[in-house]
C-alpha cells in the first residue's frame, strides 16, 4: 500500500472488468510494480503521457462498493490516506508477491548485434530466450547497479521493457511447522542458529516457520542448516489450526432475560433498519446464548451476519459454540490462518446466511445480505489497530450496520464508559441480563490490603489468605485462576553490588528478565539479550530482581503445590499456533488445575470447574498516567472475576491490592457497574474527557531531536493558528511516558474538541498550516485508546 491522498491515472491498453471499482490491478511505480485498487476508468482523456497499467487480477471487485464506501469513510474519519485504508480490509492472501522482470521487445530480435555494446551482450543473449527476472540478471551480473546500467542501455534503445510477474494467488491450507528434536547432537550451530532454537524452546519446541523466523530474526538458510544437522523437524501440515470440541449443540432453553433480549432483537433484525443494542449482562449471564439465537433468527432467512470477538486465540470457546449451533455456515478468520486459508475464508463468507467470527478484521468480511452484527467484549482495547488505519473495529462494526441498515449487538459486562454514555443519551438501546443463568451466585470478592500482610522471605506473591484458598481449592479437585498482568519473570535486574540494571538501548525502559528463554528482554521493541548470571559491570554474582512476572509466580506455585498441574498462558507461551488451544483443552479435561497468566486468562473463559480466581496484584493498570486507568482496573477485575464460580459450585475471588480504596477495585469488588460508572463519568465531565469530548492524538517521531521538536512546535503553532469555535483545547507538545520507543525519540499533542465535526476539520487545518516536515515520522490516532 502506498500512503497516497489521491489516486494515480494509467492508460489501459485492454478491457477493464465490468465493474472496475475495487479491483485490483498491477500498476507500475517509479521502478517497481504494485498491486493497486482500481477507483474507476475514465473514457476519452488524452493519455500519451500516462504509464500503462499492467494487469487486472479480479474479473469482480475484491472490495464490492459497499465495503469501498466504508473504506473511503474509515480514511476520512481516522485522517489515513485512502490507499492504506482500502489495502488494509483485504487480507494477506489478496497480496500477491511482484517480482520485476526485464522483457524483450520484438525490435530486440532484428538488432544488428553489432550496434550493441559489449557489456549488455550477455543481457541480450537470456533476453533471446524471453523475459528474464530481475534477480537472475542480478545473478548473471554481479549487481544492481551493473542490472541497472545494462537495462539503461537497453530501454534507452527501446529494444526492452520493465515487466512484472505475478505469483499465483497462494491456495491451499498447509502450513509449515519446526519442531525441535528430542535427541539432538550436541554439534555447535551458528549464531542465528541458536536464536532459532532459543525461540522454539520459548515457544513450547514447536512453532509456524514463517512466525518463528520472524521472532528469531533469522533466515530461511538458517533454518535449513539446522534441519540438516538434525535440530529440528520440519513439516507441512494440512489445516493444523487445533479446534476445541464443537460437536454439534443444541438450543438452551433460555432465562427470562434472555428471552426478553433475543425476542427484541429478532424484531430488530427482521426489520432490516439500523438499530444499536448494548446488551449488558453480568458475567455468566448467558450472552453467547443470546447471540446464537439472534443469529438464527437472520441466517434463517438468508441474511449474514458478522461476530467480532477480542482475540481469536483467547475465544477459542465461544468460536466452537458457534460452529456447534451453525456448522459449515459458520466462517472463521483471524489473523494466524495461512495467505491460502484467507483466501478461501473470504470467498465463503460471500454465500448468503453465512455467519463470519473473527477479531476486528472480520468487520470486513465480504459477506451480502448482512443482517447482525456482534460485538462481544465490545469495551475490549484489541478492538483498536495499533497502526494505519488506527480504526476502532466496535465504531467500524456500528458503521457498517448503519450503512447497511442492520442490527448491530454491543456486548459486554463491563462496557466502555462510550458505549455506556450513548445508551444514557438514548442512541442505544440497552439490553440487560442482571444475574447469572440457573441462579449461579456471583463470585464473593475479597480484597486483600498487601500493606499490612506480613513480610516473607523474597518477594510477597502471595497473601496467607490466597494461599489458603489455593490450598483448598486444588484440595477439592477444583480449579483455579491467578492473573497477575505482566509476563517475564521479574520487571527488571539489578547489580546489588553496583547497582548496575540492564535497559533497551533503543527505547527509555529497563529490559524484563525472562527466566525461561534466559533473556533480557524490551518489552516496547523486542530488543533481547541473553541474560546473565554475573555482572557485565562488576563481576558481582548478587542480583536482585524487580516486579514479579507471570513466570515467577508459576514457579511459587509449583513450589507451594508441588504436585498439582500448573500451566502459564501468556505471550511466551502462546506464540505458536494453536498453543492456547492445548491451554484451554488441559483446562477443559481437568488435566491441569491452576492456570496463571496475564489479562488472557481474564477473557471469555468459560470453565465451570473453575471456583477461585486470585489476582496477584490488582494495581497493575492503575499505575499508568490514563485518563483510563480506572476503567481498565475494573474492566479487567470484573471480567477475571467473573471466571470464577460458572456452575452450582459457585466461586470466590481473592484480589491483592496496595490502594484497597480506590473506587475502580472496590466497585468490582462489589460487582457494581453502575457505581463505577456514574463516578467515573461524573469525573470524566468534569475534566472534559471523553465521552464528554472528542480527542485526537497526534504523535511526532525522529531519531534526533531538533527536527523533532521543531516539527511538535509547528503542530502546535497550526493548531493555534486554526483554532475555532468554544469547546477546543490541546496539550502539548510534551514528551509521552516513554519519550524514545526502537530508537526514536517521541513528543505528542492531545486535542480535544466538543464537536467531532469541529475536531477533526481542525485537525486537518492545523496540520495544513503546520506542513511536511521531511525527516520525521507522523502518527494521527483518532480516538485514542492510548493517551500517555
Ligand atoms: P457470558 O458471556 O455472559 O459471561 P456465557 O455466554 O459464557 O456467559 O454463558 C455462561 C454459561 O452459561 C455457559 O456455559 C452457557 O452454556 C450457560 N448458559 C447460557 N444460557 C443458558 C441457559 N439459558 N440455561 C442454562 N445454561 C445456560
Ligand atoms: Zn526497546
Amino acid at each position: 500500500a502506498i500512503p497516497a491522498w489521491k489516486p494515480y491515472s494509467y492508460r489501459l491498453d485492454s478491457d477493464p472488468p465490468e465493474y472496475p471499482q475495487g479491483c485490483r490491478v498491477v500498476v507500475p511505480v517509479r521502478r517497481g510494480w504494485k498491486v493497486g485498487l482500481c477507483c474507476g476508468v475514465r473514457h476519452g482523456d488524452s493519455q500519451e503521457d500516462l504509464a500503462a497499467a499492467r494487469e487486472f487480477l479480479d474479473a469482480a471487485p475484491a472490495l464490492p462498493t459497499d465495503l469501498w464506501d466504508l473504506g473511503m469513510w474509515m480514511s476520512s474519519y481516522y485522517m489515513c490516506p485512502p490507499g492504506i485504508a482500502l489495502h488494509s480490509m483485504l487480507p494477506g492472501g489478496f497480496r500477491p508477491s511482484l517480482a520485476g522482470t526485464l522483457e524483450p521487445l520484438p525490435r530486440l530480435a532484428t538488432h544488428p548485434i553489432a550496434d550493441i555494446p559489449g557489456y549488455v551482450r550477455p543481457v541480450v543473449a537470456l533476453l533471446m530466450k524471453g523475459a528474464v527476472p530481475r534477480r537472475t540478471l542480478e545473478r548473471v551480473l554481479g549487481s544492481s547497479a551493473e542490472v541497472h546500467r545494462c537495462a539503461g542501455w537497453l530501454l534507452d534503445h527501446n529494444l526492452v521493457a520493465w515487466g512484472v510477474e505475478v505469483s499465483r494467488e497462494p491456495s491451499g491450507r498447509t502450513t509449515m511447522f519446526a519442531e525441535l528434536v528430542a535427541d539432538r547432537p550436541e554439534t555447535k550451530v551458528s549464531q542465528s542458529g541458536a536464536r532459532i532454537l532459543e525461540a522454539l524452546q520459548a515457544a513450547g519446541g514447536r512453532s509456524v516457520v514463517s512466525q518463528l523466523l520472524t521472532e528469531a530474526r533469522a533466515s530461511r538458510a538458517a533454518l535449513t542448516t539446522l534441519k540438516r544437522s538434525g535440530h529440528v523437524r520440519l513439516d507441512r501440515i494440512v489445516d493444523a489450526s487445533p479446534s476445541l470440541r464443537d460437536g454439534a449443540t443444541s438450543p438452551l432453553s433460555l432465562t427470562p432475560a434472555q428471552e426478553r433480549a433475543v425476542g427484541v432483537l429478532a424484531t430488530a433484525v427482521l426489520s432490516r433498519s439500523f438499530q444499536a443494542f448494548l446488551l449488558h449482562g453480568v458475567t455468566g449471564s448467558g450472552k453467547t446464548e443470546v447471540y446464537l439465537a439472534a443469529s438464527s433468527v437472520a441466517l434463517e432467512r438468508g441474511l449474514s451476519a458478522v461476530c467480532l470477538v477480542p482475540e481469536i486465540a483467547l475465544t477459542a470457546q465461544m468460536v466452537a459454540r458457534f460452529k456447534g449451533r451453525f456448522g459449515g455456515r459458520v466462517v472463521l478468520v483471524h489473523s494466524r490462518l495461512s495467505p491460502g486459508e484467507r483466501h478461501d475464508a473470504w470467498a465463503r463468507a460471500t454465500a448468503p446466511g453465512t455467519l463470519v467470527i473473527g477479531p476486528r478484521s472480520a468487520i470486513f468480511a465480504p459477506v451480502t445480505n448482512l443482517g447482525l452484527v456482534i460485538v462481544d467484549e465490545e469495551h475490549d482495547p484489541s478492538y483498536k489497530q495499533g497502526r494505519d488505519p488506527r480504526y476502532h473495529g466496535r465504531d467500524v462494526a456500528i458503521m457498517r450496520a448503519h450503512r447497511a441498515g442492520c442490527t448491530v449487538v454491543l456486548g459486554s459486562a463491563t462496557p466502555s464508559l462510550e458505549t455506556y454514555h450513548h445508551c444514557l443519551s438514548g442512541k442505544y438501546t440497552r439490553l440487560d441480563l442482571p444475574e447469572r443463568v440457573e441462579r449461579w451466585a456471583m463470585p464473593a470478592v475479597s480484597i486483600v490490603d498487601m500493606r499490612v500482610e506480613p513480610r516473607t522471605e523474597g518477594p510477597l506473591i502471595f497473601s496467607a489468605l490466597l494461599r489458603s484458598k489455593l490450598h483448598e481449592t486444588v484440595g477439592r479437585g477444583d480449579q483455579a485462576l491467578i492473573l497477575l498482568n505482566r509476563r517475564g519473570y521479574a520487571r527488571s535486574v539489578q547489580c546489588a553490588d553496583c547497582g548496575f540494571i540492564p535497559a533497551c538501548p533503543d527505547c527509555d525502559v529497563s529490559l524484563t528478565f525472562h527466566r525461561q528463554s534466559r533473556r533480557h528482554l524490551c518489552h516496547y521493541c523486542d530488543y533481547a539479550e541473553p541474560a546473565f548470571e554475573t555482572c557485565p559491570g562488576c563481576g558481582g554474582h548478587r542480583l536482585g530482581y524487580g516486579s514479579v512476572g507471570t513466570e515467577r509466580v508459576e514457579d511459587e506455585l509449583r513450589a507451594i503445590l508441588p504436585d498439582v498441574g500448573i500451566l502459564r498462558m501468556d505471550r511466551d507461551t502462546t506464540r505458536s499456533r494453536g498453543a492456547h488451544v492445548r491451554i484451554i483443552d488441559a483446562m477443559e479435561r481437568e488435566d491441569v488445575h491452576v492456570l496463571v497468566g496475564t489479562q488472557m486468562i481474564a477473557k471469555g473463559l468459560d470453565l465451570p470447574r473453575v471456583t477461585l480466581v486470585g489476582v496477584v496484584n490488582a494495581d497493575t493498570p492503575l499505575q499508568f498516567p490514563d485518563f483510563r486507568a480506572g476503567e481498565r482496573a475494573f474492566q479487567l477485575l470484573a471480567q477475571v472475576a467473573g471466571r470464577a464460580g460458572r456452575s452450582a459450585a459457585g466461586g470466590e475471588v481473592v484480589v491483592q491490592s496496595y490502594l484497597v480504596d480506590y473506587p475502580a477495585i472496590l466497585c468490582a469488588a462489589r460487582h457494581d457497574f453502575e457505581a463505577f460508572a456514574r463516578e467515573e463519568l461524573l469525573q470524566r465531565r468534569e475534566a472534559g474527557y471523553p465521552p464528554f469530548s472528542h480527542m485526537v492524538r497526534i504523535e511526532v517521531r525522529c531519531r534526533t531531536l531538533p527536527p523533532l521538536e521543531s516539527h511538535a512546535e509547528a503542530i502546535a503553532h497550526g493548531l493555534r493558528a486554526t483554532r475555532r469555535g468554544s469547546g477546543g483545547r490541546f496539550l502539548g507538545p510534551a514528551p509521552p511516558l516513554l519519550p524514545r520507543v526502537g530508537g526514536m525519540h517521541r513528543r505528542h499533542l492531545l486535542v480535544f474538541h466538543q464537536s467531532r465535526q469541529s475536531l477533526h476539520s481542525w485537525v486537518r487545518d492545523g496540520l495544513a498550516v503546520a506542513g511536511e516536515h521531511p525527516g520525521t515520522r507522523m502518527i494521527v490516532d483518532v480516538d485514542p485508546l492510548e493517551t500517555v
